[in-house]
């Protein structure tokens, strides 16, 4: 059978409105998911609201025994787990078990180490307050609202869920429209291993439900996804003084230095850019080339390009565009890069046949065509050559998006890494610090803020509770109307003597 999403949205089964999630290499229905309509969605945080005072209490070991028999079911049910991923998406298994392995790893990561960074813990108090004790704990928030996308449907959720979920809280999640058999799947085993309560929920529909879930009371919003519809998310916040978690897009760059390895280089510029189609939010999508070397590493990019071919076979080398509106998009930027004067090494708008889109490399594209200043989202990139690795940071830094950025070079990784505005480098690699649980995840500008993963991924799903405790009276008390005529000029010369030098 097969059908558009907007007509499946239109069925009805008794009183609830389904829509069918469908496969984007066949147009087929994979299965029809509820339309949750807003008093559903405003249940669905009402029962979570009582789960999260259950699931708060458990503690931390409570909770990473918990979490650690979620991710025992999610990694024995993998291949179920695989093969949904790529139905609703299109992607090749092997891609699919990329997501996985990440969801696993940071699963255990933020299980693990919730104690150690939110934990209350002591603090030095000072020297002017050396008579009192100091501790800070980091609490849970509540409630968490995930709303997520359809590129990475389990991985990228899952940044903010395992999180939340370590954290303490409860967590109600919307994902994409095109996903959401990958969000019931998460939901449906994290409730095998925790059926007391129902702490991680799943509601599904369109943009409407994400929106009634902004509305409806919860204490923090995790939301990726476009720039344009992150403003929305964080204008609707903004009535309730609701915190906002934003990880939305990027044009992120890769520079290559005259130095670097350039089978190296064009290898992760390759796999940066087209791999899942080109729809990872930190993909390669520009790469700016030391002049000299910029021949060499072409014809190095073009040879393999030209190699990798898309499918819906499962061992394909990229699947389809997940999202049918993205190719518009992808043929929109080629277009408008080739009216502008730049070439196509590697294929061009031939290259876009729905739902596939062959890998596209454009070279000498003007800067201020889109295809070098808006988010693709397709297996393309832009690649210009520069004079030194200087200018490519340069460059690379005029975009609105500050998401993540690579650096190849032998001699100056780290020198080029500092001066990128971006909220994450790979020094001669492509990605890795999306795979290092311990590393925040996030961006500056139009790519959002607030970070997943890591320390601060815990720490963005709670609040700090800082408290003091008064060991023995103070020989200088200024906090009392008895104090003498005296203690204001103690304390301010022993001020000066700590702190005045
Ligand atoms: P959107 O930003 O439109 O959607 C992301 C999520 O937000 C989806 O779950 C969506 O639900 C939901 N949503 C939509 N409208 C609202 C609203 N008013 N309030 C609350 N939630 C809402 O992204 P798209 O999926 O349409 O993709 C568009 C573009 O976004 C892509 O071209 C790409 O450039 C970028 N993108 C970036 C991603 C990243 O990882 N940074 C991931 C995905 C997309 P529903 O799907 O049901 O509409």
């Amino acid at each position: 059978m097969t059908q558009t999403a907007s007509d499946s949205a239109l069925s009805a089964d008794g009183e609830q409105r389904r829509f069918a999630s469908l496969d984007p290499r066949t147009g087929e229905v994979v299965a029809h998911h509820p339309i949750h309509t807003a008093a559903e969605v405003e249940d669905a945080v009402a029962s979570a609201r009582e789960a999260a005072t259950w699931w708060a209490g458990l503690g931390f070991e409570g909770r990473k025994t918990k979490l650690d028999a979620w991710r025992r079911i999610l990694s024995q049910r993998a291949d179920e787990f695989i093969s949904l991923i790529s139905s609703e998406t299109g992607k090749p298994a092997d891609d699919s078990r990329v997501e996985i392995t990440l969801v696993l790893d940071h699963l255990h990561w933020a299980a693990r180490h919730a104690g150690r960074v939110l934990g209350k813990r002591r603090v030095s108090s000072g020297m002017l307050m050396v008579n009192h004790s100091a501790s800070v704990e980091y609490l849970p928030l509540g409630v968490v609202g995930v709303i997520g996308p359809w590129n990475y449907p389990a991985h990228t959720p899952m940044g903010s869920i395992s999180y939340a979920l370590a954290a303490g809280n409860a967590v109600v999640f919307k994902p994409s429209e095109f996903t959401p058999g990958v969000g019931t799947f998460l939901a449906s085993t994290f409730a095998e291993a925790v059926p007391e309560y129902p702490v991680f929920q799943v509601v599904t529909g369109f943009g409407e439900t994400g929106a009634a879930l902004c509305a409806a009371g919860v204490d923090k919003i995790a939301f990726t996804g476009s720039t344009r519809t992150g403003k929305k998310v964080m204008a609707a916040a903004a009535a309730t003084l609701t915190p906002v978690l934003v990880e939305c897009g990027g044009k992120d760059a890769l520079i290559v230095d005259s130095d670097a390895d350039l089978t190296a280089a064009a290898e992760a510029a390759i796999w940066g850019a087209v791999s899942n189609a080109g729809q990872t939010c930190a993909g390669v999508e520009r790469v700016y080339v030391a002049e000299d070397v910029a021949d060499e590493f072409i014809e190095i990019v073009v040879k393999r390009a030209k190699k990798l071919k898309p499918g819906g076979e499962p061992n394909a080398h990229l699947g389809p565009i997940t999202m049918p509106s993205q190719v518009e998009i992808i043929r929109e930027h080629v277009r408008d890069a080739l009216d502008r004067g730049g070439k196509a090494l590697v294929g061009g708008p031939d290259s876009i046949r729905p739902p596939y889109v062959e890998p596209v490399v454009l070279a000498d594209v003007p800067e201020d065509s889109l295809a070098v200043t808006e988010e693709t989202f397709g297996p393309t990139v832009v690649i210009n050559r520069v004079p030194n690795a200087l200018e490519g940071v340069r460059l690379a830094n005029r975009s609105k998006y500050g998401l993540g950025a690579a650096v190849f070079s032998k001699s100056r990784g780290e020198e080029l890494a500092k001066e990128l505005r971006v909220g994450m480098v790979s020094i001669n690699s492509v990605l890795t610090y999306a795979a290092v649980p311990g590393l925040p995840f996030g961006g500056v500008g139009d790519s959002g803020f607030g970070r997943i993963h890591g320390d601060d991924g815990l720490r963005e799903f709670s609040f700090a509770r800082a408290v003091t405790k008064r060991k023995f009276a103070s020989v200088i008390n200024m906090a009392t109307y008895d104090r003498s005529s005296m203690a204001g000029r103690q304390m301010m010369r022993l001020a000066r003597v700590l702190f005045g030098r």
